[in-house]
């Protein structure tokens, strides 16, 4: 098979016209195409009077070795390269112990599933409740306010990115292509099967729910077991810091040798233990800011012009980056087209917001994070876990300017560029629930930040128009953007003073997003399997 990439055509081309693009590409007969296979489909909306749909195509023709030598010196034919996936061992029909994977979010999810289709038979622990008992408490503390510390949108089945966009791209390098095998896996869960193909998939909330429950059920088939309400407090070690064990909440204890430690970038409680028992931390850059609301029609219009609207190009994103004189960066994360600011808060008396949508991006607003990138050197010195306690602060900061009542503080945009207090909403109309508090943003945030964004936004606004618009909406305070620690692993995907411990995703500093958590799900089940082989 033949892979031909960069096959541009108009938005609103007709059905034959990729044949065509193809015969006339190839300068060959209709005879001579068996069939083709669309591998990829994204859009350049950079001049939005000719948008233009850019097509990556694998096809079949009669005399393929001819054809290729023909186009040595065309980077955009080229054979299809195999992407599928090959496991890397067999688990024994007898195992000496099972693998443990801590936290089920995509990294813990892709992990226990290779894992559990190698044969290995995984145990899963995860501090929160099912998915849909976890639904119930998040969607009870954005309508009621009352928030369960151990089941909230950060934790439990399913983890950080389950109430979410269900965002599905990064600029992860994948050189095994394991990040088709998540997009697969996904599908064969019950994703849409255009996942497969659009240059920036999306699956909405409410599937991801479905798809979660579903992963459950065919690990669980494979031999896996799961213990849900429960959570790693401690590891326990031998003198050489080899993994003996897991002590568990209710004092409950595992004995295991290989743990992949997946439990994301909010598990504060668990880091702070793991640092007080010797593992190896690192403080690593994150950022922080607030969400911003716009209209998602002006947000549409201003990207795609009279082109506004198309089904194929579906809800406008945008993706913005400023640098400030004063040396930060400014940039726009997590866009949520069609979607609504949530709050994403997982300790009492603090206030963090994110963002989500359903798989139609039918709802009204906009949102994404504006954040400032921040580093240990200069913002938070000292202690690893010195981000930590910036969060935190922020956070608290935040709940109190909120009115200590879980809704989130907020500014309208041209009241923050102007540096006044808000008072009023203007056309846009806050998404976030359970409320807002109209107030002053530049309280909640370190002066650093207010700066570098008052410079960013009316940057930004020449890149997407509307942006500075002053009825626009800011709510904060973003601070889970990332890690803010890295758990250090060696080239064998082991922590590098703990044997058997295997620090993995985004908690651990080594993925952002769904999609990467997934792949490095993959890559760390391997290695423990790998490991497991070369030790019987
Ligand atoms: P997590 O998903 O954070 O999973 C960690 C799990 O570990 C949790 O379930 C937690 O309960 C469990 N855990 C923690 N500590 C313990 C313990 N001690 N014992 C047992 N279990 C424990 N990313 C995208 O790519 N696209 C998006 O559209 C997107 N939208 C988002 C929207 C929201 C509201 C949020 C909060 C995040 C969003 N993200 C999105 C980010 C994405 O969710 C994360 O990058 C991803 O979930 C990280 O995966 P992970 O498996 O590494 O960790």
């Amino acid at each position: 098979m033949l892979r031909l990439t960069d096959i541009k055509l108009p938005l609103d081309h007709d059905e034959h016209a990729i044949e065509q693009a193809i015969l006339g590409k190839l300068n060959i007969s209709k005879s001579q195409l068996l069939s083709f296979d669309m591998f990829k489909r994204g859009y350049d909306a950079r001049n939005n009077r000719n948008i233009m749909l850019i097509y990556t195509l694998d096809i079949e023709v009669t005399d393929q070795e001819n054809l290729l030598a023909e186009f040595t010196n065309d980077p955009h034919v080229r054979l299809t390269p195999d992407m599928s996936y090959k496991f890397v061992a067999q688990a024994p029909a007898q195992l000496s112990h099972r693998p443990v994977v801590v936290g089920l979010g995509p990294c813990g999810l892709f992990a226990a599933l290779i894992l559990a289709q190698m044969g290995f038979k995984p145990i899963i622990i995860e501090r929160g409740k099912e998915v849909r008992e976890r639904t119930k408490d998040t969607f009870g503390f954005w309508r009621k306010q009352a928030l369960n510390p151990e089941s909230n949108v950060q934790f439990g089945e399913g983890g950080a990115g389950t109430f979410s966009d269900g965002k599905l791209y990064s600029q992860v390098k994948d050189r095994k292509h394991y990040g088709r095998k998540v997009l697969h896996e996904f599908v064969a869960a019950g994703a849409p099967a255009e996942i497969m193909y659009v240059s920036k998939p999306h699956i909405g909330t409410f599937k991801l729910v479905n798809m979660v429950e579903k992963m459950r059920k065919e690990i669980i088939a494979l031999g896996g077991e799961f213990r849900f309400s429960t959570k790693v407090e401690k590891l326990d070690l031998n003198e050489d810091k080899e993994i003996q064990g897991l002590h568990l909440s209710g004092g409950n204890y595992l004995a295991c040798r290989h743990v992949i430690l997946a439990i994301g970038h909010s598990a504060r409680d668990t880091f702070t233990a793991l640092y007080e028992q010797g593992v190896y931390i690192e403080a690593k850059p994150f950022s922080v800011g607030f969400r911003i609301e716009h209209e998602q029609s002006m947000i549409d219009e201003s990207r795609f012009g009279d082109n506004a609207g198309n089904p194929i190009l579906g809800a406008a994103d945008y993706k913005l980056v400023h640098h400030c004189k004063n040396g930060r960066t400014v940039y726009s994360f997590c866009m949520c087209p069609g979607g609504t600011v949530v709050a994403a808060a997982s300790e009492p008396g603090r206030v963090v917001t994110n963002g989500m949508s359903q798989y139609s991006r039918h709802e009204r607003n906009a949102n994404s994070a504006i954040v400032v990138g921040i580093t240990p050197e200069e913002d938070y010195p000292g202690n690893p876990l010195a981000g930590i306690e910036l969060q935190r602060s922020l956070e608290e900061l935040a709940f109190s300017a909120g009115g200590e009542n879980y809704h989130a503080p907020a500014q309208l945009i041209g009241d923050f560029l102007a540096g006044k207090a808000s008072a009023e909403i203007g056309g846009v109309k806050p998404s976030y629930t359970p409320g807002i508090t109209l107030g002053d943003l530049s309280k909640v945030v370190p002066d650093y930040v207010t700066k570098a964004i008052r410079e960013a936004i009316p940057a930004f606004e020449r890149q997407v128009k509307g942006f500075a618009k002053a009825d626009g909406l800011l709510t904060g305070v973003e601070t889970r953007t990332s890690s803010p620690i890295c758990i250090k692993r060696d080239a064998n995907y082991q922590s590098v003073n703990i044997k058997g411990l295997y620090p993995a995703g985004e908690g651990a500093g080594y993925a952002g997003g769904i999609w990467s958590a997934g792949i490095d799900g993959i890559r760390v089940a391997e290695a423990v399997a790998l490991d497991y082989m070369s030790t019987h």
